[in-house]
């Protein structure tokens, strides 16, 4: 028998090397109780969590979690089916209407994740003969949704208008052409040139999806993300979102202004089959989606936070994934693998929680420990979690 299992042997190898130097394993750890937005108890130790994408600390909030018991009690646990079937409640109706309203588009489709939205949607859309045009970082989902459809594959240089123009010059001038972007990615918290990229797309007749997963509820000045902020809203034919970040649930969603969208609902497969958001999920995202609409000041906090982190952390002398911070995701380049899991066991010890990414989710090999900022850290916490930097940063030597 030939072992299917042969091809993860030096995964397998490379993480037994690791855990046998004693390091606490970074992909196993349980948050044992979850104090707040920003607190929890791992290992039995109070932690600063700076790691989870919860950008405007929405799971604790009190409207929510009524919303939610109140679902709960109402109408039950689950759906147990597909929307196209038994599984579209009142309150599946009532997020679509918020989601509407938030981005101010005629259409809003909720999927049960947002990684779902991106492979429903993008494998959906383009078909046999058609071009999907995306940057090279483009998340997992996005480059799953693309291996899922017929559509030829061209990836240019992230963030790299001129590359994209290239690209599209290339193509058969009557083909059909998406052009996939994200306004912040994830991994080093870089705002996209959206501007740029959608008046070339716009150019060369392809149509443009933007996902905003990092940066809805919070970048933009309705929180619609960078292209709002970059005044292109009326140029994206398709927004995808999550739920899992500024909303503080779970779920997906794709809105768009395109007049045939809604025949959606009965060709895209990851919608079609596939069970229904749990009617308390729902009713949670919809009055967070809503609240989300009046948050100014919490943006004001978040962005105050952001940029004491960012400085703080580069006068320590730490490389940084951006010149400036660019949204509330700070990344820190580790130099090594190694290095990278004892630094963040070491702030761990400190009573830190960072993600720590490492290749194949990163970009040019890079080990990172992700800072994600919420905007329910106080400044004390801010100070607090550099003065853990410093302190584990010494330890390990590399700062
Ligand atoms: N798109 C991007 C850019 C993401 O970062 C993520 C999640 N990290 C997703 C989509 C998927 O979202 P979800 O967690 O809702 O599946």
């Amino acid at each position: 028998m030939n072992d299917l299992f042969s091809k993860f042997d030096a995964l397998i190898a490379q993480r037994e090397a690791l855990l046998s130097t004693g390091i606490t394993d970074p992909f196993s750890l349980v948050m044992e109780e979850v104090k707040s937005p920003t607190v929890a108890v791992c290992n039995g130790r109070e932690t600063i969590l700076l790691g989870t994408y919860n950008y405007m600390g929405m799971t604790f909030d009190p409207d929510v979690i009524a919303a939610g018991k109140d679902a709960l009690e109402n109408f039950g646990a689950g759906t147990t089916g597909s929307r196209v079937l038994n599984g579209t409640f009142q309150g599946h109706k009532e997020c679509e209407e918020a989601l509407k309203e938030f981005y101010g588009m005629d259409h809003a489709m909720v999927f049960s994740t947002g990684y779902q939205a991106n492979l429903g949607i993008i494998s959906t859309i383009a078909g046999k003969g058609d071009y999907i045009i995306l940057d090279i970082d483009s998340h997992a989902s996005i480059y799953d949704g693309c291996a899922m459809g017929n559509a030829e594959i061209v990836a240019f240089r992230h963030n790299d208008v001129e590359a994209l123009e290239k690209r599209l010059k290339r193509l058969p001038a009557d083909a059909g052409k998406l052009v996939v972007l994200e306004g912040v990615y994830s991994m080093l918290g870089d705002v996209a040139p959206l501007k740029e990229m959608i008046r070339i797309s716009k150019e060369h007749g392809a149509m443009v999806l933007v996902d905003e997963a990092h940066s809805m509820g919070f970048i933009g000045e309705n929180g619609r993300g960078v292209a709002e902020e970059q005044r292109v809203m009326d140029d994206v034919d398709f927004i995808i979102g999550t739920f899992s970040k500024s909303v503080g649930t779970v779920g997906g969603f794709c809105v768009s202004n395109h007049p045939k969208f809604e025949v959606m609902r009965l060709v895209c497969r990851p919608y079609v089959f596939t069970a229904s958001l749990p009617p308390s999920v729902v009713a949670t995202s919809a009055t967070s989606i809503r609240k989300l609409m009046h948050n100014g000041n919490k943006r004001a906090h978040l962005w105050e936070n952001s940029k004491t982190l960012h400085k703080g952390l580069r006068d320590l002398g730490f490389k940084l994934g951006t010149e400036t911070p660019q949204s509330a995701i700070i990344a820190v380049i580790m130099p090594d693998l190694e290095r990278g899991a004892m630094m963040w066991e070491a702030l761990l010890h400190e009573g830190l929680y960072v993600n720590l990414a490492r290749p194949p989710a990163t970009p040019a090999g890079m080990t990172l420990l992700r800072c994600s900022l919420c905007a329910e850290h106080s400044s004390e916490q801010v100070s607090e979690i550099l003065g853990m930097f410093e302190a584990a940063g010494k330890k390990i030597g590399i700062i």
